[in-house]
């Protein structure tokens, strides 16, 4: 099946001499790849994945699309974006209440257009759960519904990441480590498919109960190798929604260094990552190093943490 042209590609790599050097790397070691870039509703890496999921629900003839997520979901947004430009019905099955304001991802996803339906507080498996149902319900009444996989994570999605290995094996051909953050794995997944696992090193944002097992099932699905997957889960601190020290400080490192924007959830653990193995000799100075910039800008806008560490 050939995915939809719903991103520019390839995205740039980019030299990121000062952070390089910030983090005790030679000022020629590290390139950023900018999947934040991807053109599509705000950009990140979903879109990469959604180029495949789309495909695959056009072929079954959906005419709507019903995903999940926390509130500040990015891949929400971006199915959103990808269902307005497909002319598709969107809802998405978010965990928690409906705020007094829609900040960041929720503001966008009011903007394409998606209708929110609020599960409440409840556990992953359900918000599933929930998003099934309304597929049944859709799909009844008379338009056909697609479940795009929670964070697009499906071997379908994870695809796209194994092409954007593919992008980066051209674009740095002695590239030795991958730094990506991991959430729902199938990023992480592509990209240990396409570069083998010794050369990927994940960062877990504490999104998953077993990002391990997940991320090895996915890999072993594309048909890859996943034995030996590099994954730091010393980042997540008290789970994904909340800020580190560390995760603060990786931000503003990248703002302050590069004029680049990580973001609180993905890609400021991502990075507080790789600081954290070049410390301890897992990342060496001299070894070339892609840092994936996932995206994830929309997300910041919806940080009270990091506004209040930086009031
Ligand atoms: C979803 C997401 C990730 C993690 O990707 P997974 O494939 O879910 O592991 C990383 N960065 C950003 C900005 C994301 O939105």
């Amino acid at each position: 099946m050939q995915p939809l042209d719903l991103a520019t590609l390839p995205t740039p790599v980019e030299a990121a001499p000062r952070l390089a050097e910030a983090l005790g790397l030679k000022p020629g070691d590290l390139w950023v790849k900018r999947d934040d870039l991807l053109g599509l509703g705000g950009g990140g890496n979903k879109v990469r994945k959604l180029r495949h999921l789309c495909a695959e629900a056009l072929e079954r003839g959906a005419g709507a699309l019903v995903t999940t997520g926390a509130a500040q979901s990015n891949h929400a947004r971006l199915t959103a974006a990808a269902g307005a430009r497909l002319g598709l019905e969107v809802e998405l099955v978010l965990a928690g209440d409906s705020p007094a304001v829609a900040t960041g991802n929720l503001l966008l996803d009011a903007l394409f257009g998606a209708r929110v339906v609020w599960a409440g507080d409840v556990r992953h498996e359900d918000l599933e759960q929930v998003a099934a149902e309304r597929v049944a319900e859709l799909t009844a009444s008379g338009t056909p519904a697609y479940q795009v996989p929670y964070g697009g994570s499906s071997v379908t999605g994870a695809r796209g990441y194994v092409e954007a290995g593919a992008e980066i094996i051209d674009q740095v051909p002695d590239v030795r480590n991958v730094v990506v953050a991991l959430g729902s794995g199938g990023t992480a997944a592509g990209l240990v498919a396409a570069l083998g696992a010794e050369r990927v090193l994940a960062v877990d944002t504490g999104a998953t109960a077993d990002p391990l097992g997940r991320t090895a099932r996915l890999v072993d699905d594309l048909g890859g190798v996943s034995d030996g997957i590099r994954l730091r889960r010393d980042l997540v601190g008290d789970g994904y929604s909340t800020l580190p020290e560390a995760v603060a400080d990786a931000l503003l490192l990248a703002a302050r260094t590069e004029g680049i924007v990580l973001d609180p959830v993905y890609t400021g653990r991502a990075l507080a990552g790789l600081a954290a193995a070049v410390h301890e000799g897992d990342v060496r100075p001299g070894e070339t190093t892609v840092f994936v910039h996932t995206g994830g800008l929309p997300g910041l806008f919806g940080s009270a943490a990091l506004a209040a560490r930086l009031a």
